[in-house]
């Protein structure tokens, strides 16, 4: 894990872009990302999540955590993003951006970790707190040896 404090600036991978297209597009997450922590349903745990995340088409799809009062029911921001951007077409992801309130950045749970993977192993994850705090990822440190289509290969 990276960390960085507010000052501190790194570039979402883009090979098509230039440095500073991609710092544009990095806080276009960013506030997305933002954005739909505001707007979360988190009255139970009061931990509002924003998630954008960023298609390799360039499209931007944003959600924020779903809770439930049957508990279970509820659904993290990146899987609410991740499974929009899909209804959508776009199946290819470069960058997630989460937001949280927290006072440290967090990283995705275990689920959303699987959830992504199915789609882009190499994705750049970005956790930034409300007070300017960050921390980066690629998907594949957050879950090495992940379980992934190729799994299900069989040889017979
Ligand atoms: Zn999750």
């Amino acid at each position: 894990m990276r960390v960085a404090g507010k000052n501190s600036r790194g570039a979402v991978r883009a090979a098509s872009k230039t440095s500073s297209e991609d710092g544009d597009i990095e806080a276009r997450l960013r506030e997305r990302a933002l954005l739909a922590m505001e707007r979360a349903y988190a009255p139970y745990s009061n931990f509002q999540v924003g998630a954008a995340l960023l298609g390799s088409d360039g499209s931007i799809t944003c959600a924020g955590n779903v809770e439930n009062a049957a508990f279970p029911a509820g659904t993290c921001a990146e899987r609410a993003a991740l499974a929009c951007a899909v209804a959508s077409g776009v199946r290819s992801f470069r960058a997630l951006v989460i937001a949280t309130s927290a006072e440290e950045p967090t990283s995705p749970c275990g689920m959303c970790r699987q959830a992504l993977v199915e789609f882009s192993p190499e994705l750049d994850i970005i956790s930034v707190t409300r007070a300017g705090k960050e921390a980066r990822w690629r998907l594949g440190e957050l879950l090495p040896h992940a379980f992934s289509p190729r799994s299900l290969q069989r040889t017979d």
